[in-house]
């Protein structure tokens, strides 16, 4: 046996590449694998752009984490010379009692972070591209802004390369199995042995940790790029709204000629993510196409073309980061929930500290896999 390694990262994706970086770049002789190539459009981490802010409205236990995160997303462009992150700015517009609004003021208070409270008339005149509710709060970011997301995993599985890692693509992993100080990974092709696993396996976790049960529902979400006809949507924000219809949010435009847009609420259950249904329907495109209708000013409310993506979703929304409960050399890292992306880069120190320690100073305590949200 020749493939044995000090670990195994199971999925290139957004954690997955930025473990294998954190090993790699600790030294360790580490192996990285996958069942398609590298930042490919199978799973969930692609489409062009990620959206990243500190002001977080889903809890504000993430903010440290975001703090970190964007550290060391600047240590990578430095270390690579590459533009991933652009702070454009992000504005949020709902009820001042709703949960993005509230959740965002709540979070910025507790940590500090830099926010603007913006009155209606003032967002009129800053955001002229939108059409404001009477009842909207808006609330504006202007340290965050988007993340080029394949451009995010490449840069991190080159850098995990030239620090020594290992890299097998198109190769699906149909078992694995733990002793202590010992794993075995068996693809389609070839038997891996390694000191420790970390599974990183996005929609597919349900399956590759399946003796765990965990309380996973996928969701099959649509990305849309709507043409333009004013060139000031170069120079917008970033945006999310809360309606009473769903939240949606958008980009500026990149190229243009286009936006791109989503709605963050909805989606249909995946049973199986190998056989995703990629076709665009006009459920599919018409809660996007009223929210411009309504919303947007000089843009199409007709997509000219979509993307079809996965969100891996808890019962409470919040991550799963932990040691696997059955095997102390395994460490996992799933259920995140159509917020994770921002997180890969912190994820990843993580997930090397949890495989290389068994522990981490970072503040993960309330993404425990036994906490009580996830015994359903
Ligand atoms: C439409 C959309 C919009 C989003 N917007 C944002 C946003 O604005 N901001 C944000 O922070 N987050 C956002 N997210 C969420 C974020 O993108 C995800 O949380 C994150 O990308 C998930 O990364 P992952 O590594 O868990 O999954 P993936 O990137 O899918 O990686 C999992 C990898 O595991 C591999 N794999 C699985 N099983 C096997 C196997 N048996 N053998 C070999 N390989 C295997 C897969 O091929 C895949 O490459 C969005 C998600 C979507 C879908």
């Amino acid at each position: 046996m020749t493939n044995v390694y000090d670990a195994i990262v199971l999925g290139l994706g957004g954690f997955g590449s930025s473990t294998l970086c954190h090993l790699a770049q600790r030294e360790l002789n580490v192996l990285g694998i996958d069942q398609f190539g590298i930042a490919h459009d199978r799973g969930s981490s692609h489409g062009e752009t990620r959206i990243i802010r500190k002001a977080y409205f889903e809890h504000p236990d993430y903010v440290p984490l975001l703090l970190r995160a964007y550290e060391l997303w600047s240590e990578l462009e430095s270390q690579t010379g590459q533009s991933l992150y652009e702070e454009c700015g992000l504005f949020l517009a709902g009820p001042p009692e709703g949960e993005v609004i509230s959740g965002a003021r709540e979070s910025a208070n507790k940590y500090d972070v830099p926010v603007d409270d913006v009155s209606l008339d003032e967002a009129r005149e800053r955001f002229p591209l939108f059409n404001f509710e009477e009842s909207d709060a808006v609330v504006f970011e202007p340290e965050a802004g988007y993340l080029r997301v394949e451009s995010c995993v490449s840069a991190l599985v080159n850098q995990a390369v030239a620090a020594g890692a290992s890299v097998v693509t198109d190769q699906p992993v149909v078992s694995w199995s733990a002793d202590p100080g010992t794993v075995r990974v068996i693809t389609d092709k070839e038997t891996y042995q390694a000191t420790r696993l970390v599974i990183a396996a996005g929609a597919w976790s349900g399956q590759v940790l399946n003796e765990l049960s965990l309380p996973l529902t996928v969701l099959r979400k649509l990305l849309f790029w709507h043409g333009v006809s004013s060139p000031v949507w170069s120079e917008a924000t970033a945006f999310f709204f809360e309606r009473p219809q769903g939240c949606f949010y958008g980009f500026p435009s990149i190229v243009g000629q286009t936006v791109k847009l989503a709605e963050h609420t909805g989606g249909l259950t995946v049973e199986d993510p190998l056989a995703l249904d990629r076709e665009c329907y006009p459920f599919d495109s018409e809660p996007v196409s009223e929210f411009v209708r309504r919303t947007m000013k000089s843009v199409s409310p007709h997509a000219a073309r979509h993307a079809v993506c996965m969100y891996t979703m808890t019962p409470d929304g919040h991550f799963i980061v932990d040691r696997h409960p059955k095997h102390e050399n395994v460490i996992l890292a799933a259920g995140f929930s159509g917020h994770g992306f921002k997180f890969t880069s912190v994820i990843g120190e993580v997930l090397a500290d949890l495989a290389c320690e068994g522990s981490t100073s970072l503040p993960i305590e309330f993404l425990r896999i036994d906490r009580p949200a996830l015994s359903v």
